[in-house]
């Protein structure tokens, strides 16, 4: 079963984690049955991070208090992540594929993270166009 759990922020910020994070396990990952996912909005130095804790459990942690497309578009970049581990492509943030990437690869250069990046615009856009946000 796909379970996605959000703790913390305002009701509105719960709501759409919620809605986007659903919307992007069925984009990125359409055919899988099982996904366990706890995402926390709370205080963050960071904008967003995510924790894979064992066979499709997930821990996702973001920004309290970002604006409505930071929101959409850091939960669709942080999804994409969720997307490589379930399917393999990314295994204990080194091994990419079938090749092992370097431990002093800058952030930029890290191949999930171009990935990531990537893919983050282009599915925040689908996301609006196909869900209907109440404006806050
Ligand atoms: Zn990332």
């Amino acid at each position: 079963m796909i379970f996605i759990e959000v703790e913390g922020g305002t009701q509105k910020e719960k709501e759409l984690v919620t809605e986007v994070a659903y919307w992007c396990q069925k984009k990125l990952l359409p055919r899988i049955r099982k996904l366990d996912m706890i995402i926390k909005i709370q205080k963050l130095d960071i904008f967003a991070d995510v924790l894979h804790a064992d066979d499709r459990v997930f821990y996702m942690r973001l920004r309290r208090g970002m604006s409505l497309y930071d929101i959409v578009s850091t939960v669709c970049h942080e999804m994409v992540h969720v997307k490589q581990y379930v399917k393999g492509e990314l295994r204990d943030m080194r091994q990419w594929k079938s090749r092992r990437v370097s431990d002093n690869t800058s952030y930029a250069d890290l191949p999930w993270e171009k990935e990531a990046y990537k893919m983050e615009e282009g599915l925040a856009l689908e996301c609006f166009k196909e869900l209907t946000f109440v404006p806050r």
